[in-house]
């Protein structure tokens, strides 16, 4: 053996073991007599001291000891003397006095020391990746990473999933996205899409009577970034037969239940809150809402008709809606203050913002055009006492929601109301179709495969397709889970009768030509005996980020990608060979810029 231990394993039972231990020179100083030097490995950090009275040849070489220099140390586990112990590591109470040192490799000068990353710049630690994976909190996030997905897998083999593999170059799956395409070589012309999802496979799976499928895989999406998004994630992918919505939620509820407490020892009560999308959108104006903390909407509708404000008027009048949030102990705000709200409010698409001061009595320019009573009731509604700010938005549905989910979440952190936690949701009766104004036509809200509810089905068969009200009640067996304010997971019961599959295209505005060109493989399969069956899959970066509490996924993924999509530290994506490109039949034709 090269070592006999971890660094961050040596505890007071290893006291008097003459040892030899390996790693990375994490700090060091050079106090004269003694040169210490912390000694850094995947397991911790344990003092080395080098003392001339211990080994005269290793405390000389320790001089030529620099950051991040690969060593072997070898001697004794002593107790730290009284009064320079540690608390705050778990191996401070002890340290090695080294007898023999070797250099196994030396370092170049950093770009940036390990302990001071991360207040290093992102694009010079991920050019660096190799040194940022050093950091010991992005190692604790991929250990916890590893046990989440084991504890997944594990999980999944007792309730009787079988891990199966889907293909990575196909075609393009329903997710809606942009496809990363990959040219064939061997069919000139002809391109195979990497995975939005392994949606169709894991049901034509299903089809071929697996029952219960999984696997953790990586999905592609060629999206512009936002900030906790990445073009190649992982998501936990299931599917399974003959089961309903409340099968796949109790999958699910207890997987992350064993998650928590065979990770972090913590006990999520059950079962998780369940929200309909409706009651969702009304309450926190969005899907995903954060249930840490109150702060709800208030629809003021019906109170702002009995005013004159104009701006409320005509929001109700030409059908759109108005409501309001609670600034808690917010009354003493500025007037410049209250106006950088409303920048905000309008960096989030308002028009403006109307405010009414709860101090002693109602205080604001647009108070006059309420009477008294109906201020009473609007801060009954909102539970606004004495100090605290009501804050209005008129506007399409859309933008009230958008904007007031957005202020809300904002509130809930500046005014620190965020209980810790881990605040699980369902959102279920998701409407099966959204209308697309910009396309004139309805998309699926999940994907095209989503089953509606067992009432609806009756409607969408047979119901006048010209009627938008109608096929916008239609309700989907869908279902999102939501942690903490994220989506962290969403999926569906799918279709499996052939007639309502060919309904639902044709709700859709997907030709016969164009379903059988781009899914005919699923819908052929769909002929020949598909069970009923119904799937989920969960992010996995996501749930990872939330569970370790770092701010980005970049944190829980070895190597991620910029916002554009590159890699700092690979080069990628890059320009290739003009032979490989003559072989691909390929000719690069750049706009000009
Ligand atoms: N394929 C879906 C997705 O990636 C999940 C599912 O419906 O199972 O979001």
């Amino acid at each position: 053996m090269v070592r006999d231990k971890g660094c961050g394993e040596i505890r007071e039972s290893d006291r008097g073991q003459n040892l030899t231990l390996c790693g990375w020179v994490f700090r060091r100083r050079d106090h004269g007599g003694l040169i210490f030097i912390d000694l850094r490995d995947r397991s911790g950090v344990l003092q080395a001291v080098f003392s001339p009275d211990v080994s005269a040849d290793a405390h000389k070489l320790a001089h030529d000891l620099r950051s991040e220099f690969v060593i072997s140390v070898s001697g004794e586990i002593r107790q730290r003397p009284e009064g320079t112990e540690n608390s705050g590591m778990p191996t401070g109470a002890m340290e090695m006095y080294v007898n023999t040192l070797e250099i196994l490799n030396e370092s170049s000068p950093l770009p940036f020391m390990i302990e001071d990353a991360a207040d290093t710049s992102e694009a010079l630690r991920l050019k660096h990746r190799y040194l940022d994976l050093r950091r010991p909190e992005l190692q604790q996030n991929f250990i916890i990473r590893h046990k989440v997905a084991k504890i997944i897998r594990n999980y999944l083999d007792e309730r009787g999933f079988l891990e199966i593999e889907t293909p990575m170059l196909t075609k393009s799956t329903p997710e809606g996205a942009r496809d990363y395409l990959v040219p064939s070589r061997l069919n000139p012309g002809h391109f195979y899409a990497l995975p939005q999802s392994p949606q169709i496979f894991k049901q034509i799976l299903m089809v071929s009577g697996f029952e219960k499928y999984f696997q953790i895989v990586k999905c592609f999406r060629d999206e512009d970034l936002r900030a906790d998004r990445q073009p190649e994630f992982t998501q936990v992918d299931l599917e399974m037969s003959f089961v309903d919505v409340k099968d796949v939620i109790e999958i699910i509820e207890v997987m992350m239940i064993k998650l928590f407490k065979n990770t972090f020892d913590v006990d999520i009560p059950l079962p998780f809150e369940r929200l309909s999308y409706r009651d969702s959108m009304e309450r926190f104006g969005n899907d995903k809402p954060d249930l840490r903390f109150g702060l709800e909407l208030k629809e003021m509708a019906d109170l702002a008709e009995k005013g004159t404000f104009k701006v409320f008027l005509d929001a109700v009048r030409s059908g759109g809606r108005v409501k309001a949030i609670n600034g808690k102990g917010m009354a003493s705000l500025s007037r410049k203050e209250i106006d950088l709200l409303t920048e905000e409010a309008q960096s989030f698409g308002a028009k403006g913002l109307a405010w009414i001061k709860v101090k002693n009595g109602f205080e604001a320019p647009i108070a006059k055009f309420f009477p008294e009573e109906i201020l009473k009731q609007m801060a009954q509604r909102l539970d606004a006492e004495d100090g605290d700010l009501m804050l209005f938005v008129a506007d399409k549905e859309k933008v009230v929601h958008d904007v007031l989910s957005r202020m809300r979440l904002e509130f809930g952190k500046r005014l620190n109301l965020i209980t810790p936690g881990f605040r699980f949701a369902w959102i279920t009766d998701f409407p099966l179709l959204e209308w697309n104004d910009e396309e004139g036509r309805f998309e699926a809200m999940h994907h095209p495969f989503t089953s509606p509810m067992n009432e609806d089905v009756e409607k969408m068969l047979t119901g006048d397709m010209n009627d938008r009200g109608m096929i916008s009640s239609l309700k989907a067996k869908a279902y999102d889970i939501v942690l903490n304010g994220y989506e962290i997971g969403g999926g569906s019961i799918r279709i499996h009768r052939r007639d309502l599959q060919k309904k639902m295209f044709e709700l859709l505005r997907i030709s016969e030509e164009e379903a059988k060109m781009k899914f005919g493989f699923l819908l052929d399969a769909l002929e020949y005996g598909a069970p009923p069956h119904g799937g989920i899959a969960l992010g996995l970066d996501r749930l990872v980020m939330i569970m370790v509490g770092a701010s980005s996924i970049r944190d829980v993924i070895a190597f991620p990608k910029t916002q554009k999509a590159f890699c700092l530290m690979s080069g990628t994506p890059s320009a290739v060979e003009p032979k490989q490109l003559r072989e691909l039949s390929i000719k690069i034709d750049l706009p000009e810029v």
